[in-house]
């Protein structure tokens, strides 16, 4: 008998099937055969496919989507953070206030022995919703923790030091900043505790680093929740080897949860520009689990330190005015290098200073040295300030803007003190994006910044509701159907993956998120709050939430 005259392993019945195929075509059963989807079709036609061999799951009215995709998570080490770090994350816990920052790291000092570090981390832009509008200082950590070193970071872009902290990495008030960071003086002129992007390192560099290990635990603790949202694919940026070794022992031993795209950094990371160039590794590199999905840098700071680098200043804090990681003549020789390498890159680009050096660096390159299907992306672009030039020039070179709905969602308020209507006027405008032709996906920067929850994301493009509520730009809501393309098929184009993920198709990757309703069903707003009740990677049930009355596998 051949392996074809076999019946399938698994099949999924009585549901709505949301294949985000071509044609959005809406099935009610798929067949799988060995971790790949067979069939699709009317349930009449996939239920005769099965015999006693064959799993069947009667969804009861349930609605299946494609896995979705996060393209943009700092996964592995944020895992790992998750698990390691002191939590002081306004969006993960109850911490709302400086004293109670202080009094979480008090009782971790006092409970560990003298010079043992406390690693602790807090929100992005948390400062403007703590009653205080402000970050702790080196001194309140001093008080918190006499005798133990004390970091805290506050997303990527700012982290406190207190003073043993300092002392051991070396920092004094005359330190000059590397190029690319800050160190903060206080009116006194002395430290204030605060470093600010490459300044950084200053104390990372002493801080205990995760071992390999340590990120293997990250990334399994990391990937159940992205399973319990029906994630089963991410595009994780990758800083260091420890973390790369530790997906590829899993991958190796068949125990990694999902599918990951790496996108590795070559600037301000642990690994060497000339790493992937010296090998002739291209991206693609990999298997449909782990693979290579490009090189990553990151032009300015984040706005959450007021780092991204704009032309106006900041609203809040006119002093401030952002700072530039990567100058332009750097970044060209990189994106360069990279691209007649073979790879796709991927520029952060936040601030409109830094989205036009990266989109003046991906034309001229593509100018010089053409390459069709290069699908290099800018990641945040299409957060703000996408005008009718720069979509021009975007669509031109079939560049990829790479959003961030969370942003929206969680800090649009901090975002409006920062930055100001004016410039937020047509901000996450994925409608006009779409329309323009682009094949707009959104990613995270979860998951220590704020839970992974795609489908709280592809609720938000439908809704465009905050956290707290509010409407923001009603008039760039799309539809469901647009919404879940973003979360897959979109996702999957932009890993070069379109082929084998990213729809409900014979032939592709049988990975399945079952939601408890379908997103057509309810009120825009409550999309993100839709349970899921399965997840299935590779055709095995990866993840089934206790509960789910009557699923019956
Ligand atoms: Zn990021």
């Amino acid at each position: 008998m051949s392996i074809a005259a076999l019946s399938p392993d698994l099949i999924l019945t009585n549901g709505t099937v949301l294949t985000a195929d071509q044609n959005n075509y809406q099935a009610e059963a798929v067949a799988v055969w060995n971790g790949r989807i067979g069939a699709v079709g009317a349930k009449s036609d996939i239920e005769v496919l099965g015999d006693n061999r064959t799993q069947l799951v009667d969804l009861k009215g349930r609605c299946v989507l494609p896995g979705l995709t996060d393209p943009h998570v700092h996964f592995a080490d944020g895992g790992a953070s998750m698990m390691h770090r002191l939590d002081c994350r306004d969006f993960y816990s109850n911490v709302r206030s400086i004293p109670q920052i202080i009094e979480k790291i008090s009782e971790q000092a006092q409970s560990q022995p003298h010079g043992t570090w406390v690693v602790a981390h807090g929100s992005p832009m948390q400062d403007f919703r703590m009653p205080e509008g402000r970050f702790p200082t080196r001194h309140e950590l001093d008080v918190a923790s006499p005798n133990n070193p004390v970091t805290i970071n506050f997303g990527a872009h700012i982290t406190i030091a207190n003073s043993k902290a300092l002392e051991l990495a070396g920092v004094n008030k005359s330190t000059d900043a590397p190029p690319g960071g800050a160190i903060e003086l206080d009116d006194s002129g002395e430290l204030s505790g605060k470093l600010v992007e490459r300044a950084q390192y200053l104390v990372r560099e002493v801080v205990p680093v995760y071992s390999y290990e340590q990120m293997k635990k990250g990334i399994l603790f990391a990937s159940e929740r992205c399973l319990s949202r029906g994630i089963t694919n991410i595009h994780d940026i990758v800083t260091n080897h420890e973390s790369i070794r530790a997906y590829q022992e899993l991958e190796q031993a068949s125990e990694l949860p999902i599918r990951v795209s790496l996108l590795i950094r070559v600037i301000e990371a642990a690994i060497q520009k000339e790493s992937l160039l010296n090998l002739g590794i291209k991206t693609g590199f990999g298997n449909d689990w782990l693979r290579i999905g490009g090189v990553k840098m990151s032009i300015d700071g984040g706005i959450t330190g007021h780092v991204a680098k704009f032309y106006e200043p900041y609203i809040d804090d006119p002093c401030h005015e952002g700072l530039i990681r990567i100058e332009q003549g750097e970044l060209d020789e990189t994106v360069s290098a990279y691209h007649k390498a073979g790879h796709r890159i991927c520029i952060h680009a936040i601030g409109d200073v830094a989205m036009d050096m990266a989109l003046r660096s991906l034309d001229s390159v593509l100018k010089e040295d053409p390459r069709v299907d290069h699908r290099h992306r800018v990641e945040h672009l299409g957060n703000w300030l996408v005008n009718d030039e720069r979509l021009d020039l975007i669509k031109r070179n079939n560049i990829l803007p790479v959003p961030n709905i969370p942003f929206m969602h969680y800090i649009w308020e901090s975002l409006l003190a920062c930055i100001g209507h004016e410039r937020l006027e047509e901000s996450f405008n994925i409608k006009t994006m779409l329309e323009a032709g682009l094949p707009i996906t959104s990613g995270s920067d979860g998951p220590a910044y704020w839970p992974l929850d795609s489908l709280r994301d592809l609720g938000t493009a439908v809704s465009r509701k905050t956290w707290t509520g509010k409407t923001v730009g009603a008039d760039q809501a799309i539809t469901v159907e647009e919404a879940i393309r973003m979360f897959t098929i979109n996702a999957a184009y932009n890993a070069f993956e379109e082929k084998i993920k990213g729809s409900i198709e014979p032939g592709k990757v049988a990975d399945f998120a079952v939601l408890e309703q379908s997103p057509y069903e309810v009120e825009p707003a409550r999309i993100k709050d839709i349970p899921v009740d399965m997840t299935i990677v590779d055709g095995e049930i990866a993840f089934f939430r206790e509960g789910a009355d009557g699923l019956a596998a």
